[in-house]
């Protein structure tokens, strides 16, 4: 009986002292979930302190992946583009040499001869030498390394100086001088050094197109009109040779007037543009400006226009007379004024007045 007794005791005594060594562990995990937590909150909390912390931050933190997609879809969509720019060129090119051309000297006056095959040659030099151009050369970047240029605000992506009108692009991940926007058809920015070659490339292609459009007219409507009998009974007997040679025309002035119009209306608005010494970011800079001033009653003048002529003679890069045929007529690799770190103000504005605008 007492021995008994004892042995339920004993396992008495054991049952409570592993209930209360469970109970410790139990309690040491509790205590060590806490502390962690309180760790990774504190961590957490530190890592994304940010006295700058506001509503529109906090939105392109959210769209950070959209725009993450959006800049790489462009950056890889952008050698399809200039594969499709030259592969669409020179297909026209080839049916006006192989469908127009032999047309022209055959049944042209020389007078007319001699216009097409000036003009036209003259305009393809023009457009094949201001698209490789606009394609290869760098639109200038800020220096790496300390310089004196005044800067006039800190990029925030390359946490770097940023001369006035420069601006981060972010498919090239670059900050750009002078920069105006990234052009997916020329896979490259636009930017300081490069904008006079893509404004030509601009203006030269849509006389280009034009002018097959001009040309091509005539046949465009016969060969539309030819096209349209192929589906009569009985129907006509056209050599496959005819046949393509009718498509071609009609793919050649589609096209040709479909890029002339749409070409045509972007470089009617780059004129423009150029006319008032905005860029294209600038042009929302500084409407956004001219609001506000017209609020408070004042007038906005963008700093760095010259005027309507000097602004195009400062963006062609023409100082003398002979300019006009050296370096805007004929394909030239002169350099843009300025280094496009400091700008030349005009001599009116340089007295003191409200800080610059469109930075
Ligand atoms: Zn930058
Ligand atoms: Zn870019």
């Amino acid at each position: 009986m007492r021995s008994r007794q004892r042995a339920f005791s004993a396992v008495m005594r054991l049952f409570l002292k592993c209930l209360r060594v469970g109970r410790r562990r139990r309690f040491r995990l509790v205590r060590q979930a806490q502390q962690l937590w309180r760790y990774g909150h504190l961590c957490l909390r530190s890592l994304l302190y940010n006295s700058f912390t506001n509503s529109d931050v906090l939105l392109d933190s959210l769209f950070e992946p959209i725009y993450w997609l959006v800049d790489h879809v462009t950056r890889w969509f952008g050698v399809v583009f200039v594969a499709l720019v030259i592969t669409l060129t020179s297909s026209i090119v080839v049916i006006v040499y192989i469908c127009l051309l032999p047309l022209i000297l055959q049944t042209y006056p020389l007078g007319w001869i001699c216009w097409h095959l000036t003009y036209g040659h003259w305009n393809l030099l023009m457009i094949v030498f201001h698209y490789s151009m606009a394609i290869t050369t760098p639109p200038g970047h800020p220096p790496q390394a300390k310089s004196n240029a005044v800067a006039v605000s800190i990029c925030r992506k390359c946490i770097s100086p940023k001369p006035a009108r420069t601006h981060h692009c972010s498919i090239c991940n670059r900050c750009v001088l002078k920069m105006d926007h990234h052009c997916p058809w020329l896979n490259n920015c636009v930017g300081h050094y490069n904008h006079r070659y893509f404004f030509s490339f601009c203006l030269f292609m849509t006389m280009g197109c034009m002018y097959c459009s001009i040309s091509g007219w005539a046949m465009f409507r016969e060969a539309y009109a030819t096209i349209e009998t192929y589906y009569q009974t009985p129907p006509p007997t056209f050599s496959f040779r005819q046949r393509a040679f009718h498509k071609s025309i009609v793919y050649l002035w589609v096209l040709c007037s479909s890029v002339a119009l749409a070409l045509g209306a972007l470089t009617l608005w780059h004129a423009a543009l150029i006319t008032r010494g905005e860029t294209s970011i600038e042009r929302h800079i500084n409407k956004k400006e001219r609001q506000r001033l017209q609020k408070k009653g004042q007038v906005f003048q963008n700093p760095y226009s010259h005027g309507a002529w000097a602004n195009w003679k400062v963006f062609l890069g023409v100082d003398t007379h002979s300019h006009w045929i050296t370096r805007v007529l004929l394909p030239s690799t002169h350099l843009p004024h300025g280094t496009g770190l400091s700008w030349e103000l005009p001599l009116c504005r340089t007295e003191p007045r409200a800080p610059l605008l469109a930075l």
